[in-house]
């Protein structure tokens, strides 16, 4: 038996990022630069203007203010995206707006609000400082410069940056395409009456939208009975293209009926382990075929993959997209005690609350079993309670790991804090549920 962090080093060890693709900007969000990419540009492009306003030199409005206020004749208007070269003479002004380039021979920008506002002549009230509202060209970054180093991942304001630099095609660690392959002759696939001694595949559609959304691409999911022929053949097939294969179910200490351990056993760098954990214990791991395609064997109680998946196979695809996962935890009080087995890491579908003293307080879905997937879908997340712990008291702290969007969870605590506030004032007022106001 090893521990659940021995086993995630081992996975993170093995797997390798995929290979580097150039991809368009538009396709790049998610990804991670293999490259440091330089500006093409200098940004601002040109010097421009940062208000609607004039461009005029400030030596031109020397002393003026408020009651001393002083007109200037105006050139014409300025408009962003103008292309034209403009120049400023002595004593005149050009009308402005916020982006466009500044005039040759401009120093400084009057604001609207500081003018009367007119296009052919405008009074101004207030004299600018010299520089004052432009943007200087090259401010945020010069030509060359390095936009975003090597690493770094490319969420929504790194793609703007990208793009206002000039970037058109970046080198990008490449998507993870993972295959999702559920085994068990009682399967049906998802959607279609199961026959008598037959359940819905629901490990399938549920590891393909983990995958989903930890940014992958879950490129096939099926189901496979417990042949070993069909399984051996079918990762076969898979390991020619794939990026990841996770399977479920077939990997206990059952024997026979335990195939895809039987299959896989020998393959590759293939590991079947016992992991310190519950659920998940069987655990099975593994880089095959002559591409090295890491592949995961996941025990098949629904509940046991999920947390599988989050624990071990999440953190390995992030490395496998050239990233890192550590899990952010939320500490979660618990309010009825429960028992935890000893020498095992426990993860417990959760569902959190918020306590008088606006902690977290976290109470299990059910009563533990890893069959539950009806009732971990009501987790918002697993409590992670350590190896030598027997009795977890009430009153205790324990990490919770987020199985939604931390904003997910609070959208809901949120909406029903309100609608208690509204019962409490509706009470208070003997209304009982009918709102004052009609
Ligand atoms: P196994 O790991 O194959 O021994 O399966 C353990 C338990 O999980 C059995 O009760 C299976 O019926 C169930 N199971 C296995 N695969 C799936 C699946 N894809 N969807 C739902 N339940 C499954
Ligand atoms: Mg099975």
């Amino acid at each position: 038996m090893i521990t659940v962090q021995q086993h995630l080093q081992h996975l993170l060890s093995e797997v390798r990022p995929v290979r580097e693709v150039q991809l368009p900007l538009s396709r790049a969000h998610g990804r991670v630069l293999t490259e440091d990419v330089l500006a093409q540009t200098d940004l601002p492009r040109f010097d421009c203007s940062a208000m609607d306003g004039y461009a005029v030199r400030a030596a031109d409005l020397e002393g003026v203010d408020p009651e001393h206020p002083r007109n200037l004749p105006v050139e014409g208007d300025i408009a962003a995206g103008d292309g034209t070269p403009h120049t400023l003479l002595p004593g005149r002004a050009w009308r402005i707006l916020t982006g466009a380039p500044v005039p040759e021979g401009a120093d400084a920008i009057v604001p609207v609000e500081d003018t009367d506002g007119r296009p052919r002549e405008v009074l101004v009230r207030r004299a600018p400082e010299g520089g004052a509202h432009i943007r200087r060209r090259g401010e945020d970054l010069a030509a060359g410069d390095v936009v975003l180093a090597r690493g770094t991942r490319l969420g929504p304001a790194q793609v703007g940056a990208l793009a206002a630099a000039g970037a058109g095609e970046v080198a990008v660690i490449g998507p993870v395409r993972v295959v999702v392959l559920s085994t068990g002759d009682e399967l049906t696939p998802a959607g279609i009456p199961a026959g008598a001694g037959h359940i819905a595949d629901s490990n399938g559609p549920m590891l393909a939208a983990a995958v989903r959304e930890a940014g992958h691409y879950a490129v096939h999911a099926g189901h496979l009975p417990d042949d070993a022929g069909q399984i051996r053949e079918t990762v076969r097939h898979h390991l020619d293209h794939a990026d990841a294969i996770v399977t479920t179910g077939g990997v206990s200490m059952g024997g026979e009926y335990d195939v895809v351990k039987e299959v896989l056993s020998g393959e590759g760098s293939m590991r079947f382990t016992e992991v310190a954990m519950r659920p998940g214990k069987p655990q099975g791991f593994g880089l095959l075929g002559r591409r090295r395609v890491p592949v995961f064997t996941l025990p098949g109680n629904p509940v046991s993959a999920l947390v599988s998946f989050e624990v071990f196979v999440r953190p390995a695809l992030a490395r496998r997209a050239g990233s890192r996962y550590h899990p952010v935890t939320l500490p979660a009080l618990v309010t009825h005690g429960w028992e935890s087995p000893e020498g095992k890491r426990q993860f417990v579908p959760v569902r959190l609350q918020r306590d008088p003293s606006g902690a977290y307080a976290c109470v299990p879905t059910g009563p533990a079993g890893s069959h539950r997937m009806a009732s971990a879908a009501r987790a918002d997340g697993l409590a992670e309670v350590a190896e030598e712990v027997t009795e977890v008291a009430a009153g205790e702290e324990l990490a919770v790991r987020p199985l939604r969007p931390v904003v997910e969870i609070e959208a809901r605590l949120v909406a029903e804090e309100e609608r208690q506030a509204e019962l409490a004032a509706d009470t208070g007022n003997g209304r009982g549920r009918h709102r004052w106001r009609g």
